[in-house]
């Protein structure tokens, strides 16, 4: 069984974008600059966008990161993005997800300008990712497919299932992997929580992707031998033994499931480090086009 590693490969990545973005300062005195929009004082929110700015530090990158109030109205926000929209300075940027109830997300995701959509959630580049078009692709997808690529996990002519059908997770995985590209050619099963007889799918899998919000959800006896398991969930379950107060699980009751897998992520260090990488991956996309 191969542990695939994702903070080890995020790391090694975000070296890589270091090393250009060091060249990129003295051949041609550029510096991509990522911005982050973040409303309100989720705590999980303002942890994520936190490590998205550290790490645009760590590997050269500007970053600027707008903290607005809880009670920003839609039309603030709007304002804050056509500033951003204009600004030449800036070559991507994103807006935290979720947003206070009273703002409507997805009038806040058309409202970006495609070109600066470095999270690849407006519908033009979602309708290009679709179309296997150039485009930024969202980050967690992204991640999935580059450790894949980088781990040499064969998945042409593989069956996938992908469980959950969420717009950034699932849908996008089981569109990209069915594509024909480097990382796909599979042939894909998405189920979701209508999907009756889960296990029988899930049995046949070459390779699944877990992606529902269950802490510990798929099990040994839902998986055939030398399977690939993909495990994007993350919750926080209370443990009073943590100095955080909790601890992180993933979909898969790892244990158990890693014993018959080929290829595992574990949780934490699988695919949640990849997805940061790949964001800043994005943004040195969006700097080299915007150049
Ligand atoms: P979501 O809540 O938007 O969607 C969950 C999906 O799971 C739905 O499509 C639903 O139909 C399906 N589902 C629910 N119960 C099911 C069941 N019993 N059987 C089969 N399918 C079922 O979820 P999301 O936003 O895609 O997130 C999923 C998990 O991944 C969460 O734990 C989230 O925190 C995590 N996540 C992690 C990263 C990362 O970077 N690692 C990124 C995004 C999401």
């Amino acid at each position: 069984m191969t542990i695939l590693d994702g903070k080890k490969t995020a790391a090694d990545i975000k070296e890589e974008i270091a090393l250009e973005v060091a060249e990129l300062k003295s051949r041609e005195n550029i510096v991509p600059h990522l911005a982050a929009i973040i409303v309100g004082h989720d705590g999980a929110s303002i942890t994520y966008v936190n490590a998205k700015v550290k790490a645009c530090e760590r590997v050269g990158f500007e970053s600027s990161l707008i903290r607005l109030p809880e009670n920003t109205t839609e039309k603030e926000l709007l304002n804050e993005i056509e500033i951003l929209n204009i600004d030449n300075d800036i070559d991507g940027f994103i807006v935290q997800l979720p947003l206070p109830e009273h703002i409507n997300e997805q009038k806040i995701i058309m409202a970006i300008d495609p070109d600066k959509d470095v999270d690849g959630f407006h519908p033009t580049n979602v309708g290009k990712m679709a179309l296997n078009l150039p485009t930024f692709i969202s980050a967690t997808p992204f991640g999935i497919l580059e450790l894949l690529d980088r781990y040499k996990v064969e998945t042409s002519g593989k069956h996938v299932v992908v469980i959950g059908r969420s717009h950034i997770v699932g849908s996008p995985m089981s569109i990209l992997l069915s594509q024909k590209r480097k990382v796909g050619n599979a042939t894909v099963t998405i189920t979701h929580s209508r999907t009756k007889n889960l296990k029988e799918i899930t049995l046949q899998a070459d390779i699944i992707i877990a992606a529902l919000g269950i802490p510990e959800f798929l099990k040994a006896d839902m998986v055939k031998d030398n399977v690939t398991v993909i495990d994007v969930g993350i919750t926080r379950v209370a443990d009073s033994n943590k100095k955080s107060g909790y601890r992180l699980l993933g979909d898969v009751a790892f244990d158990e499931v890693s014993k018959k897998a080929a290829f595992i992520t574990p949780v934490p260090g699988g695919v949640g480090p990849m997805t940061i990488a790949m964001l800043l991956k994005n943004t040195l996309l969006a700097c080299h086009r915007n150049n």
